[in-house]
């Protein structure tokens, strides 16, 4: 959904952690965190042709939404409603949609009652002139990384209890979210904060923005007071000044924040590729993707056991 090119760094914070483990001081994580061969399996078949650039509606988007179904069951995720599909219909310009969320459940074992959201959108532009937008980049890298979450709560329990939401028509003008939170099954008093990943698998100056902590004092401390890579960096910023510095409409956090729920925006600069058919499996970067995954993971671990934030 992005259309900005210009950006502004804030803060940029240095990390030195070891690879491959989440570094914390609050709780015992164990590595490997999660397989980073599955992680690319995942990206590379959502990005495949088979996918037809999961348009929503089309059968391309179908076969996505029934692909993320199966994951989410198979590794005995449970619905957050009566079932992991929150079907819904829009209208954009002047054509009516049928799309549906997939919404997944993993109770938490401190504070059930409070919930983080982790997101990212499933849908792309489909088939336009003969030519299939993979969106590799946007958004199959966040859905798959919501497929590495599950597998990290498998040993890693989360405190929060968590929804972990594969939006549909994030391009269309995230209606999906949209109608996540004016439909949401749990109050939306009781929604901690949204984590949402879209754009997070490629950067060729190694950069992964983390947007949204200038609304909030305590998310930005947990960006800002820790070291999360020693390979890329997690910069503050894009989340204010005009509008093409700023990235807090630019995905589906948007419908969060417009409800006054605190979010990160986990995302990358615009490329060459943003939105054109080349955003392929084959040009995403492959070390890049699988770090910015474990420093998203470890920010999910600092917001988790963030007593400021479940207090609120
Ligand atoms: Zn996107």
């Amino acid at each position: 959904m992005r259309k900005i090119i210009c950006f502004c760094l804030l803060l940029c914070v240095s990390v030195f952690n070891t690879y491959g483990q989440i570094e914390n001081t609050t709780s015992s994580i164990k590595a490997p965190i999660f397989n980073d061969t599955l992680l690319l399996h995942h990206i590379k078949t959502l990005s495949s042709d088979a996918f037809e650039g999961r348009r929503t509606g089309t059968p391309g988007a179908l076969k996505a939404a029934n692909y993320i179904i199966k994951e989410f069951t198979d590794n005995a995720i449970l619905p957050l409603g009566k079932s992991l599909e929150q079907p819904f219909t829009f209208t954009h310009e002047d054509t009516t949609y049928n799309g549906v969320n997939i919404l997944g459940y993993v109770k938490g074992t401190t504070y059930p009652q409070k919930y983080v959201v982790i997101s990212a959108h499933y849908d792309h532009e489909g088939i336009k002139n003969g030519q299939i937008y993979n969106g590799a980049d946007d958004d199959a890298s966040g859905v798959s990384a919501l497929f590495s979450f599950v597998e990290y709560f498998k040993n890693n329990p989360p405190k929060h209890s968590v929804i972990l939401a594969a939006f549909d028509a994030e391009e269309l003008g995230m209606e999906g979210s949209k109608y996540y939170v004016n439909n949401s099954i749990i109050p939306l008093k009781q929604i901690v904060v949204n984590l949402n990943m879209d754009m997070i698998s490629r950067s060729d100056k190694n950069e992964l923005f983390a947007v949204g902590t200038v609304f909030n004092k305590t998310l930005e401390q947990i960006i800002s007071n820790h070291e999360y890579s020693t390979t890329i960096s997690l910069l503050k910023g894009h989340d204010q000044g005009n509008w093409n510095e700023n990235w807090t409409y630019a995905s589906d956090h948007v419908s969060f924040h417009r409800r006054g729920i605190p979010f990160l925006y986990f995302g990358v600069d615009d490329h060459a590729d943003y939105h054109q058919p080349t955003d392929d499996y084959e040009n995403i970067h492959p070390e890049f993707y699988i770090e910015a995954v474990k420093v998203i993971m470890s920010v999910f671990n600092k917001v988790d056991n963030s007593l400021q934030l479940s207090n609120n």
